[in-house]
């Protein structure tokens, strides 16, 4: 192959002979070139959309992240409110709490338990039902553990003051049954317990009970609670009558009574006024005849009248 070089300024020309190699060197440059070319545009091409792919993929990603912090915020702060709630619920229960051994001192004193019977530090020696279950599984370990700590505390306060609950009220129903002080509001022992002139026949006779005289209508109360036995005009002698068990073998008996103000099964109370004072019966005037039974016999009333709590 023969190329010929024209020159522009001499107009003269030059030709060179081209070997093999340099005609395959030719056919490379004029061929090779675009080939090149488009093969360069093709990667570049491919290049730039797979970067269009990473870009939206990490886009997508980033967007998902996005959407996983927020959640993740949301349920920090579900926590966190749930732990508030919980915190305050621990709070109110030790305020509870509190509130409840001072109770339980209070009514430990008002019943005179100083034996440490109710020591309010100690957890009672009883049984008793399971303290009611916390599930709050989410929570901190340590705290639903304080939760049910408390709960179970809770539950044996409140064994303890039920003890102490029913300790007192039957104390107070002791005290209610307990026979003491005087069957009139007014008055004044007009006749004692024992052996005395009779009031209509002037022979000696056993009077007993004691006589307390009074203003007519005027208020004969119970001396203990207990059950009305009686009540009605008795033809022996006494008149009206009331007749009150208080259990434990004691039976008091207000005989001459106006009128009566009590039923037969009634329940009385220590000082319920249950009849007015009267001079029904054999009597010379106002008074309650005043008797005192211990297991069906009469005994001096006068000791029950003075008696104090133990
Ligand atoms: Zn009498």
């Amino acid at each position: 192959m023969k190329v010929i070089l024209i020159s522009r300024k001499h107009g003269g020309s030059r030709s060179l002979e081209l070997g093999r190699w340099s005609r395959a060197l030719l056919s490379l440059c004029c061929l090779g070139l675009p080939l090149g070319m488009v093969a360069l545009g093709y990667f570049v091409g491919q290049e730039s959309q797979a970067r269009d792919l990473r870009d939206n993929s990490l886009d997508s990603l980033q967007d998902e992240l996005a959407t996983q912090s927020t959640e993740l915020e949301d349920l920090r702060l579900e926590a966190e409110r749930k732990l508030q709630a919980m915190t305050l619920s621990l709070a109110e229960l030790q305020a509870r709490m509190t509130r409840l051994d001072a109770l339980g001192e209070h009514l430990t004193a008002m019943a005179d338990l100083q034996d440490g019977e109710f020591d309010f530090s100690q957890p009672p020696a009883v049984g008793g039902p399971l303290a009611a279950d916390f599930s709050v599984e989410y929570l901190a370990p340590d705290l639903t553990g304080e939760l049910e700590h408390f709960a179970e505390r809770l539950t044996e306060r409140e064994q303890q003051l039920e003890i102490l609950e029913s300790l007192l009220t039957h104390r107070k129903l002791d005290e209610e049954a307990w026979v003491s002080g005087r069957p009139v509001e007014k008055g004044w022992v007009s006749s004692g317990f024992g052996v005395r002139a009779d009031p209509f026949s002037g022979k000696r006779s056993a009077h007993y009970g004691i006589d307390y005289a009074g203003k007519a209508g005027s208020n004969v109360i119970a001396v203990a609670g207990g059950v009305v036995t009686f009540s009605g005009n008795d033809r022996n002698g006494y008149g009206m009558m009331v007749e009150v068990s208080h259990g434990d073998g004691l039976v008091t008996r207000y005989a001459h009574n106006q009128s009566n103000l009590v039923e037969p099964g009634d329940l009385v109370r220590k000082g319920q006024p249950i009849a007015l004072m009267g001079s029904s019966g054999r009597a010379t005037g106002p008074h309650v005849h005043f008797e005192v039974y211990k297991h069906g016999r009469p005994v001096d009333p006068s000791s029950y009248v003075r008696r104090t709590r133990r």
